[in-house]
């Protein structure tokens, strides 16, 4: 036996689905797996008017989708030039700055995490034994 005979190269055939065959009244016939499953796709679909009912909700979500996505988009540029804008500072009644508007805690990293509470940007951690006013301990209060 030669190398050749003892492993045969695998073909397309070896892995496929085999041929299906049926009895009729006419006789024997086969079917290719590709025919079958045609059949199978076929025999699934509903009747036309549910199909096209089907297909038109699927654009309608999609087109939903690509809405939704653009909307985000333009929400977090929005989010974006508002916080640019802000000076992260508490104004009087006058307009006039009073303080700070950043808030926050101490988590249990023992660090910082500060926001304003007026266009809600989110700012890096710092040390916690740092920001005066917050005691160095967790959940330790604000300071403004
Ligand atoms: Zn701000």
């Amino acid at each position: 036996m030669t190398e050749t005979e003892k492993a045969p190269a695998k073909t397309k055939k070896d892995t496929a689905l085999p041929e299906a065959t049926m009895k009729s009244p006419v006789g024997e016939m086969t079917i290719l797996p590709e025919q079958l499953l045609d059949i199978i796709r076929e025999a699934r679909k509903g009747p036309p008017e549910e199909e096209e009912a089907k297909l038109r909700a699927r654009t309608q979500r999609e087109r939903s989708g690509q809405m939704l996505g653009e909307q985000l988009v333009k929400a977090d540029a929005l989010k974006e030039s508002v916080q640019n804008a802000c000076s992260h500072m508490k104004t009087n009644g006058y307009g006039q700055e009073v303080g700070s508007a950043v808030h926050g805690q101490i988590h249990s990293d023992n660090m910082y995490h500060g926001f304003c509470i007026r266009c809600f940007k989110e700012f890096d951690p710092i040390r916690g034994d740092l920001v005066p006013g917050a005691g160095g301990k967790v959940g330790g209060a604000s300071f403004s």
